[in-house]
């Protein structure tokens, strides 16, 4: 089994070294990663400069630092490393719960490897647990043999409680948050602002956040297509559109001009562009 590790802490994040000597029990391990931190970049990719791609040593496996973001290291690992069966993200410091799924680079690099066709798993434990993962090592072990042995699912969230007794699946606990802005002062006098965000509901049962508060690990299987299919429903029965003409007079599959003409208009860095 090939299995590309990456994360968004950097390739010499403790966490990373962990999670890849835990996982080279279980096939051939390659690491590549951010050559710095890149946390809280979400699903960021590096359009406007290239990308470079260097050999380095992480106990003793084949590494690689990369001057992008996770998702770029994904993509350059699975170019660079054809055949790829799994991509493992983290072990990152810090938990990804609920809605650190929009901005988690742990978990963006797991989801481009479920975009690329192939299997992604993020798995993070509790900020401060560093530099000792010994205890962490078991269960990494645990949820590993599980998810790369049995379990076929393309993409899924692991979260380590800090003294777990268990394994559970669990729902993402997406809660509104108090998105909060915090002032401070410059040695200059002048005003900066930390960008932070405080939960603001208690954790419902059954969720990631209330598996972790339990100390449960909790494994939540995660889709790409973020459709919301009964609102989608509703909103067709009560604002009917022009969907009934559209599928009515439209082609089910478009010709490859108007494909190719969409591809255009989404990226000014098109390929396809003459
Ligand atoms: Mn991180």
């Amino acid at each position: 089994m090939r299995i590309l590790v990456s994360n968004d802490d950097g390739i010499y994040s403790p966490g990373i070294a962990a999670l890849a000597e835990v996982a080279s029990e279980f096939g051939t391990v390659r690491v590549v990663a951010p050559d710095v931190e890149r946390s809280s970049t979400g699903h960021a990719i590096t359009a406007s400069r290239p990308l470079s791609y260097r050999a380095t040593n992480i106990k003793g496996l084949t590494a690689y630092r990369v001057n992008g973001t996770p998702a770029d290291c994904v993509s350059l690992g699975a170019y660079h490393w054809e055949k790829v069966d799994a991509v493992l993200s983290g072990l990152n410091i810090g938990l990804n719960l609920g809605n650190s799924l929009g901005h988690s680079g742990t978990v963006a690099a797991a989801k481009q490897a479920a975009l690329l066709g192939l299997r992604g798993i993020a798995l993070s434990a509790p900020s401060g647990a560093e530099p000792d993962f010994e205890p962490f090592k078991p269960w990494i072990r645990r949820v590993l043999q599980l998810l790369l042995g049995d379990v076929r699912l393309p993409l899924v969230n692991v979260n380590f409680p800090r003294d777990p007794r268990g394994l559970m699946w669990a729902r993402a606990s997406v809660r509104r948050y108090d998105g909060r802005i915090v002032p401070v002062k410059d040695p200059a006098g002048r005003t900066l602002f930390w960008s932070t965000v405080v939960p603001i509901e208690d954790a419902d049962a059954g969720t990631d956040r209330w598996a972790v508060e339990q100390n449960w690990i909790s494994l939540t299987p995660l889709r790409l297509d973020p459709t919301d299919d009964a609102q989608l429903q509703d909103a067709r029965d009560a604002w009917p559109l022009d969907d009934a003409l559209a599928m009515a007079v439209s082609p089910g599959t478009s010709s490859p001009e108007a494909a190719r003409s969409v591809r255009d208009d989404e990226s000014e860095a098109s390929l396809t562009k003459a």
